[in-house]
């Protein structure tokens, strides 16, 4: 059974004993070397193929700024705005002339800390769960390539 595909280069197409699958040839058209692309059939089931070491490695040494979410830094500018704010609205009720301003401080101090502290996590969620999912697709990617 020929293998048939296209050059990447003049997009001739072409068409070679699939005992070449893998190997690479010269393009009878531009004369540029092309590999022979391995017949999708003649791979094995995807659940059977080996999670090989050189398949994780070049999946961890993608930058991780690349995996994030929109939402995970969304929640993080969230997180610190909580921060900020409750900070700002903490000195403001220090500094207030009333009785009840030590307790509105901590009041303010709390729900600025306790916001920071949620967003934060669930950013961290976003994080964890957005690397699991890319990776475990990066890792189905490689072995399909
Ligand atoms: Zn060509």
């Amino acid at each position: 059974m020929d293998i048939k595909f296209t050059c990447p280069r003049c997009l001739q197409n072409i068409s070679i004993d699939e005992k070449g699958a893998g190997a690479t040839v010269e393009c009878p058209s531009c004369k540029s070397q092309i590999s022979v692309p391995v017949e999708p059939s003649a791979k094995p089931p995807l659940s059977y193929r080996a999670v090989t070491p050189a398949s994780i490695s070049e999946a961890l040494s993608e930058p991780v700024i690349e995996r994030r979410s929109g939402w995970s830094w969304f929640l993080k500018l969230v997180g610190v705005i909580c921060l900020v704010g409750g900070m700002f609205w903490f000195f403001a009720a220090v500094y207030e002339e009333r009785s009840d301003s030590a307790r509105n401080a901590f009041i303010y101090i709390g729900i600025g800390i306790g916001g920071a502290i949620q967003s934060f996590f669930f950013a961290f969620l976003i994080d964890v769960f957005t690397d699991i999912r890319w990776f475990l697709k990066k890792l189905v990617d490689t072995r399909n390539s």
